[in-house]
């Protein structure tokens, strides 16, 4: 019997996006299809303690991209319990734009971050169009704001944050990406968030186009399924269907938050 505590997990759909299938693998895709791919924030909570994974995005910066917004990933907080407000710890896997914006929530939180990450947003990569695009300067600017009053905290590699929870770098899709591992009563989650995108990335070894470093992302597939309990506890981070797979905490929030602490209902 584990000592550790059992967490609850939820993810939170905030937006989608409808794409093919050709956008969502290096190389495109022989047998093109639509490949919708949503949105999410994760809530992390176990007693009074909650850790949010992932700050979402705002509905003016869904607009000025050509995203479907659904609702504020404040919303979602505040239909499970939780004010935003009050939220003493934010983890932000990397910086692209739909995992690190809302910068008005949370004012009250420290932000865990990889120290590759800041780096990688504020350095000399930034310099390539091809690499600052995901990026908002808005969302960097609060993040070097974060760092000067004490509300930035820097992990490097694999980090306990608490006990039962921990951030592990794998890199691959941006330099200082970090997913979270998380016990529960089904046994060791893994958010991967962009680690992989959708089940088919990492299934099948198809990295998703955006990339800093392939192999690093390859890696980090066989990374993600090493720190987890089983494959059905790897957690993509778009992918539609998760919300298929996982159910819904409340008849009400069908269709937009599900738990991820139990096991799917498919198996
Ligand atoms: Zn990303
Ligand atoms: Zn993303």
């Amino acid at each position: 019997m584990s000592s550790l505590p059992n967490y609850e997990i939820y993810a939170i759909k905030y937006a989608e996006h409808h794409r093919m299938s050709r956008d969502n693998f290096l190389g495109g895709d022989a047998h093109d299809r639509p490949m919708p791919l949503d949105y999410f924030v994760w809530l992390i909570r176990h007693d009074r303690q909650a850790w949010v994974l992932d700050t979402g995005f705002s509905p003016e910066e869904a607009k000025s991209r050509g995203r479907d917004f659904k609702r504020c990933p404040a919303e979602g907080l505040r239909a499970l319990g939780v004010d935003p407000d009050a939220v003493t710890d934010v983890i932000i896997s990397h910086m692209h734009y739909d995992h690190c914006g809302n910068n008005h929530l949370f004012q009250k939180a420290k932000y865990h971050i990889q120290e590759k990450e800041m780096q990688f947003a504020t350095g000399r990569c930034m310099c390539h169009r091809s690499m600052r695009y995901p990026f908002t300067l808005s969302d960097i600017l609060s993040m070097v704001e974060r760092v000067h009053t004490d509300r930035a905290v820097f992990h490097n590699d694999s980090e306990d944050l608490a006990p039962g929870l921990s951030v592990h770098h794998v890199g691959g899709h941006t330099a200082g990406l970090q997913v979270l591992r998380v016990h529960t009563a089904r046994g060791w989650v893994v958010l991967a968030s962009d680690a992989s995108h959708f089940y088919a990335n990492m299934e099948n070894q198809r990295p998703f186009p955006i990339i800093y470093n392939t192999v690093e992302m390859l890696e980090g597939y066989k990374t993600c399924y090493k720190l987890a309990s089983s494959v059905d506890h790897v957690i993509p981070g778009h992918d539609p269907l998760v919300m298929a797979k996982y159910p819904s905490p409340r008849p009400e929030l069908e269709g937009w938050i599900v738990r991820l602490d139990v096991p799917p209902k498919s198996a």
